[in-house]
């Protein structure tokens, strides 16, 4: 099965067989049973909205949404909500698995899930993304609850959607419920730190990982992939931690300076001008050529399947630090491991956002709070626990860091599942 899927992925890079196909390969290594193997290879529910909005036109036009829930064996199902025109239920059912590793890796009890409208917030007003927001929460409420499944932010999605979320969820309980999502803003029972949350864990293990391959990061050129929460962030961090940020790039197209970019005027650029394109002193890139410009460290921060068999090898970047979810192909990890080109993988290296979502959680349950230092010092101390958990196995089962991260999740969900035991 896993040569199937292997096969099928390089021509059709379908995210959920590529999620599978990576299951598939920590399953071998780890000789899972196979009806473990079954039971963890399948979401646990698929839920499909079809749903009417009433534009400002005054006209009505319906639109599809998702919610996914992976595994539930570990906690609530935990995972983020994206809009955009592109989402598929295969992409939303590939992002809630990669959300059950993802927890499992950091060890924080929860499960995976992911949703998605499929719409072009860029396109829409306001009051449009509220009223689209409401019908959706209130479609998926089936599913949603502090219990059960709690969303949070992902591409285009943000503080404010998870409010109109966490207020319709409440509207319909009678009281508030501020443990429904997390992401929320921090008047509302959000957390310090989330926002770059994300973004924090990124430089956590990034700093780890330059220890491990004793490389100076003062100095060290980085080219980072997308502009938006995970990407800006992660380009400032770096910058304020002595790396020359010499690539960016958003959907419109990227720019390039070997001399450095200045991460806080690019964002001013890209809040006046909608992109980091025709920022100053700076040449304009095509996205492709971000992924190749010379560099030590590649952040991609934009979406799945960037980094393929097609360019891996035009890839320049000693350390890979995926911000993002997905954005390497298990052809491009081969070359990169051919190559001994250090992957850090999304499971492990985007973790701080959903992290601090769980603080975030545990707070509002308590109706207790912890300052930003709290929290900083938190999420430190997992990143670099789960760090040197996946590198300790990587290393001692001569794999990549990507095998060796899903090893040690999967490793986790096995057990929770067995103990548990099949109902009935
Ligand atoms: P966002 O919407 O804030 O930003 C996405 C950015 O990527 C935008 O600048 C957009 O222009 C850019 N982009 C999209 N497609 C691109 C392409 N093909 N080439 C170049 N740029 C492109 O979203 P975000 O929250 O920053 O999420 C980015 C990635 O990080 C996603 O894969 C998401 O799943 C992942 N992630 C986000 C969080 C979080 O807390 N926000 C947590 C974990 C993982």
């Amino acid at each position: 099965m896993h040569k199937e899927v292997s096969q099928s992925l390089t021509t059709t890079m379908n995210p959920y067989e590529i999620a599978v196909a990576q299951f598939d390969a920590a399953a071998d290594k780890l000789n899972l049973s196979p009806d473990l193997r079954e039971v963890l290879r399948y979401p646990k529910r698929e839920l499909t909205v079809h749903f009417p909005v009433r534009m400002d036109d005054g006209y009505i036009r319906m639109f599809t949404g998702y919610r996914v829930q992976h595994n539930v064996n570990r906690g609530p199902a935990k995972g983020g909500i994206r809009y955009s025109p592109d989402v598929t239920l295969d992409e939303v059912k590939a992002l809630a698995m990669w959300m059950t590793w993802k927890c499992a890796v950091v060890d924080i009890p929860y499960g995976g899930a992911k949703g998605g409208v499929v719409c072009d917030p860029k396109h829409m007003s306001k009051a449009e993304l509220e009223r689209l927001t409401r019908r959706y929460a209130t479609e998926i409420a089936v599913l949603i609850g502090p219990k059960s499944d709690i969303p949070a932010p992902d591409v285009n999605t943000n503080a404010q959607v998870m409010a109109w979320i966490m207020d319709t969820i409440s509207m319909h309980e009678g009281y508030s419920v501020p443990a429904v999502v997390t992401g929320k803003p921090l008047a509302i029972g959000g957390s310090e730190g989330r926002n770059e949350a994300t973004a924090t864990g990124v430089l956590y293990v990034i700093r780890r990982a330059a220890e491990y391959l004793g490389m100076d990061l003062k100095g060290a050129r980085v080219a980072v992939q997308g502009f938006g929460n995970a990407g800006s962030n992660v380009a400032r961090f770096l910058h304020n931690e002595g790396c020359r940020i010499v690539a960016l790039s958003d959907t419109q197209g990227g720019i390039y300076n070997e001399r450095g970019l200045d991460p806080q005027q690019v964002l001013r650029h890209k809040q006046e001008r909608g992109t980091v394109v025709g920022f100053a002193n700076a040449q304009r890139v095509t996205n492709a050529e971000v992924l190749e410009v010379p560099c030590d460290i590649l952040v991609p921060a934009a979406t799945e399947n960037q980094i393929t068999g097609q360019n891996a090898e035009r890839v320049q970047a000693r350390m890979i630090a995926e911000a993002a979810n997905g954005p390497t192909t298990p052809d491009a990890d081969r070359i990169f491991y051919q190559r001994g080109v250090f992957v850090i993988p999304d499971i492990l290296a985007n973790a701080g956002g959903v992290t601090v979502s769980y603080f975030e959680w545990v707070q509002d349950i308590q109706s207790f709070f912890w300052t930003r230092e709290e929290i900083a010092e938190r999420l430190e101390h997992v990143m670099n626990r789960a760090f040197k958990a996946v590198l300790d196995k990587a290393n001692m089962y001569n794999v990549d860091m990507r095998t060796a991260a899903y090893m040690l999740a999967v490793s986790r969900v096995a057990e929770a599942t067995q103990l548990r035991g099949i109902y009935p």
